[in-house]
């Protein structure tokens, strides 16, 4: 089962040292996921190879520009390459005035159905359950309402143990009931449970997405344990008041938060224009929490690896 994020944005703000403002796309089983959509997303999906075919499901954490400008440009792309399935938006509600008046003012009627599901910024709510993936929205602290994202794997069946499917000499058909949790009892009358012959799936691991925002524990249980957690890391810990007045997260901070819920990694991105290399804000982040990276353009991360 794939599950991985390639980054397309790192950047707050402004586009800037080759830097991009904030988009990612996550791979779960070749279905994709973009979360949130700044301006040049579209150039950023050509570069590396993200295709706009495959996404059917868009998140957008608020409406500071850096985060949806580039969303319209998506939107009319997909319609002028002949999309007809449906794309389902999760975003604040805002954004469906914003979408409506461009297409609008440039009388362009969409060849494929749009489909929103409105984020409560106060609120922490499963806003997507399918065969994939649960999505729950993580209410933020930011200057506007901001909602972060957190991706769940859904829970795989169990695994078979060939050896012990030998050994009882299980014909291939009770492998799907197997995997299911059913019992086997053989052709000559012997009971086998379960357990004698699976084992239990690995825990399903998650992504966490946590976009603007200032450091605020009140998210903290909801994000706990993640497998990978994002997190933005707007300025290094000198400027620890700027990003207190901004509603933002030094790199300092993103480690303890890393810390304090028990991720097992962090990626630390939306980096401020006033930095031209990041190494400061990494090796800040590693102070506390070695297992960091940089979530940098075309950088893909395996959740899990
Ligand atoms: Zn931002
Ligand atoms: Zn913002």
């Amino acid at each position: 089962m794939k599950f991985e994020v390639t980054i397309l944005g790192s950047s707050s703000a402004t586009p800037i040292f080759n830097r991009n403002p904030t988009a990612q796309a996550l791979n779960v089983n070749d279905r994709l996921y973009l979360i949130d959509c700044g301006e040049g997303t579209q150039q950023q999906m050509l570069r590396f190879d993200v295709k706009a075919s495959r996404i059917d499901h868009i998140f957008i954490s608020h409406l500071h520009g850096d985060h949806y400008l580039g969303l319209v440009g998506l939107l009319s792309s997909m319609h002028l390459n002949g999309r007809k399935k449906a794309l389902k938006i999760y975003c604040p509600p805002q954004l469906k005035e914003i979408i409506d008046l461009q297409l609008r003012y440039s009388e362009t009627i969409l060849q494929y159905p749009v489909e929103f599901k409105f984020t409560d910024p106060g609120a922490r709510e499963l806003i997507l359950d399918n065969q994939d993936v649960t999505v729950e929205s993580i209410p933020l602290d930011h200057r506007i309402a901001c909602t972060g994202f957190l991706f769940r794997e859904k829970k795989r069946q169990r695994k078979l143990l060939k050896d012990k499917l030998d050994q009882a000499a299980v014909p291939v058909e009770y492998y799907s009931a197997l995997k299911k949790g059913a019992d086997y009892v053989s052709p000559d009358g012997k009971f086998f449970e379960n357990d004698a012959l699976t084992v239990d799936s690995d825990e399903p691991k998650t992504y966490v997405y946590c976009s603007d925002t200032a450091y605020n524990e009140g998210y903290f249980t909801q994000i706990s344990n993640a497998t990978v957690l994002y997190h933005e890391a707007t300025f290094l810990n000198d400027m620890l008041d700027r990003a207190a007045e901004t509603y933002h997260t030094t790199a300092l901070q993103a480690a303890r938060i890393a810390q304090k819920t028990n991720a097992k990694k962090l990626l630390i991105g939306h980096f401020s224009a006033r930095y031209k290399t990041l190494n400061d804000l990494l090796d800040e982040a590693k102070s506390v929490f070695p297992d960091t990276e940089l979530a940098i353009e075309g950088k893909t991360f395996v959740i899990g690896d």
